[in-house]
């Protein structure tokens, strides 16, 4: 039985890192402008922090300037929008995000309008959202970039292919779904109401799976030769009792792994898939708002 090639979203996001330290380099030499990001971190949830800290090393890693701004779990709405404006008006940041989820108490959408759109590196703000869906130039959340990058690296042109996305937030599934059908393919959105989620999968050339239910997709959902992308991200407790003990875990994703790459053509796994791509994406979007914001690119 055939294969599918297993797609390694690690070395492919180390290599767009560099090609990003390498632009760096260039726009500090020609234009004296070194892209800046800030991350605001809003509570102490441990997968928030690492991720954060993560974010703040590979970023100083590609030549940028990095801030990370903790505030407490108790930080008031106008505490965190006042920060919000200190650092849109800060010519020192280009990018911009608020680490989310935030505590109950704070509206993400009030927070998310407060970012100014040309920092916006997550690209939730609603102007961001509308450029995408009219065809402009805009700052488009990163992980569905990466998931992009790295079908075209696997598939070339996308045209006519039929993709269908499952999960349809404004941070994952939409923008997804956007940007395939920009790249010409027939979209399917479906999402926890479809009917026949199976056999709307079965029809897909590409499938994104971005949901967060381990290995809801089964190996007999797929079509044969298709290219599998799984967004999704659960932590279970370490298979190995001693380390589940000792509080380690493991990440599973949407798509039963081992069923489907009997199947697909391509496959992402899960970890060291689309995860990788996401922070590296991060990094292209900031140098891109800085190139934009300095009046360097369109
Ligand atoms: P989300 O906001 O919770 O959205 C989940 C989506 O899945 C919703 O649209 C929901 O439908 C849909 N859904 C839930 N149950 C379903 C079901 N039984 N059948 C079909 N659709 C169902 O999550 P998200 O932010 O988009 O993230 C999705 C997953 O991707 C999570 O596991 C997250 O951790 C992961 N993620 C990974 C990265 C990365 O860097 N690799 C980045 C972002 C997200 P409704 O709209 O109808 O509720």
């Amino acid at each position: 039985m055939t294969q599918a090639t297993i797609i390694d979203g690690k070395a492919f996001a180390a290599a767009l890192r560099e090609q990003v330290a390498r632009d760096v380099t260039v726009l500090k030499a020609a234009h004296g402008v070194t892209p800046g990001l800030a991350v605001v971190l809003v509570g102490e949830d441990p997968a928030s922090e690492v991720y954060v800290r993560n974010k703040g090393e590979q970023t100083n890693a590609a030549g940028m300037y990095s801030e990370t701004h903790k505030l407490p779990a108790d930080a008031s709405e106008a505490d965190v929008l006042a920060l919000v404006g200190k650092l849109n008006a800060d010519p020192a940041i280009h990018g911009l995000l608020v680490q989310f989820p935030v505590p109950d108490h704070l509206s993400q959408a009030r927070i998310v309008a407060a970012i100014s759109p040309d920092k916006d590196v997550d690209g939730l703000t609603v102007t961001n959202a509308g450029r995408l869906a009219s065809g402009l130039p805009a700052l488009t959340s990163c992980t569905p970039v990466g998931c992009m990058l790295l079908l075209k690296d696997v598939l070339g042109d996308l045209t006519g292919k039929h993709a269908v996305v499952i999960g349809r937030s404004n941070l994952m599934g939409k923008p997804m779904a956007q940007l395939l059908l920009a790249a010409d393919c027939t979209v399917t959105i479906a999402h926890s109401r479809s009917r026949d989620l199976a056999g709307l999968c079965r029809q897909a050339d590409i499938l994104v799976a971005a949901v967060g239910r381990q290995e809801m997709v089964r190996g007999d959902w797929i079509k044969p030769g298709a290219a599998v992308i799984d967004v999704g991200i659960t932590r279970l407790p370490s298979r190995d009792p001693e380390r589940a003990a000792a509080g380690k875990t493991r990440l599973v994703g949407d798509v039963a792994f081992d069923e489907a790459k009997a199947i697909a053509g391509w496959i992402t796994p899960v970890p060291g898939g689309v995860g990788p791509m996401t922070i590296a994406c991060l990094l292209q979007n900031t140098l891109t708002a800085a190139r934009r914001i300095h009046g360097l690119e369109a």
